[in-house]
């Protein structure tokens, strides 16, 4: 039986690989040094079974609940793959987060902080995480839908990780509104991650960049990136 799903990622894949191959290239930086984080919010778990087969090994999710499921699913298989969470993440699910996510990329207030710290240390585990920048400051002080904190609040708020004993600074992520210049939201992100990195030399991981515009965000070191679309496919339409 042939598996059309299979060789449809696989297509998408290798289209997804070339361009990291020619944007890291046009940086100037190796491939080796960025991270492809598939997010496969909405798709089911045998699609990351296939992804896994073609060699992915880090999966994004948005939503804790459903993220939990597919990790539990995967766990049953025999392949090892490490989860994001890269979502809005809601203070009720830090327990949910941090029984499954390797790193969480949507940190962006103090109160997560707290609730994720209390979830690690019950589990008995240091759990890795990045703080979650607004590249737009007009939005964020509006409590925009992309979330995360004013650049003003991020030294602020990673000295808050910094000091909680279960979770572990390991950098920053940043999105950019619709309809903005990428270029200078990445640029954006990249002066605070150096800024962070002078009091926090571990926290070295710039999270930047999907579908639509990876090559920009590695032009401006990107070292994860979150690609959805590119890879799956447009997402079916789910409510959560
Ligand atoms: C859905 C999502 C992505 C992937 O976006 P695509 O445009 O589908 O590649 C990346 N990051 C976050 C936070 C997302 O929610």
């Amino acid at each position: 039986m042939t598996d059309t799903r299979l060789a449809e990622l696989a297509a998408n894949l290798s289209h997804v690989e070339a361009r990291l191959v020619a944007g890291c290239a046009a940086a100037g930086r190796s491939r080796a040094d960025v991270t492809l984080v598939a997010v496969s919010k909405t798709w089911p778990a045998a699609d990351v079974l296939r992804l896994a087969s073609l060699g992915v090994r880090d999966f994004g999710e948005n939503y804790a609940a459903e993220a939990a499921t597919k990790a539990a699913s995967l766990a049953q298989s025999d392949v090892d793959v490490s989860w994001h969470f890269v979502g809005h993440l809601q203070r009720n699910k830090a327990r949910v987060v941090a029984g499954f996510a390797a790193l969480v990329h949507s940190v962006d207030r103090t109160e997560v902080v707290a609730a994720l710290d209390n979830a690690a240390s019950r589990s008995e585990r240091v759990l890795d995480v990045l703080v979650q920048v607004s590249l737009d400051d007009a939005r964020a002080a509006s409590g925009g839908p992309r979330g995360g904190v004013p650049t003003t609040e991020a030294a602020r708020l990673a000295a808050d990780v910094a000091r909680a004993h279960a979770l572990r600074l390991r950098g920053v992520m940043g999105m950019p509104s619709a309809g903005r210049d990428p270029s200078a939201a990445f640029a954006l992100l990249r002066e605070v991650a150096l800024a962070l990195q002078s009091d926090h030399p571990e926290a070295g991981i710039v999270s930047a960049g999907m579908s639509g515009d990876l090559e920009t965000a590695l032009r401006f070191g990107a070292t994860h990136v979150r690609v959805g679309t590119a890879l799956f496919g447009f997402r079916p339409r789910v409510s959560h």
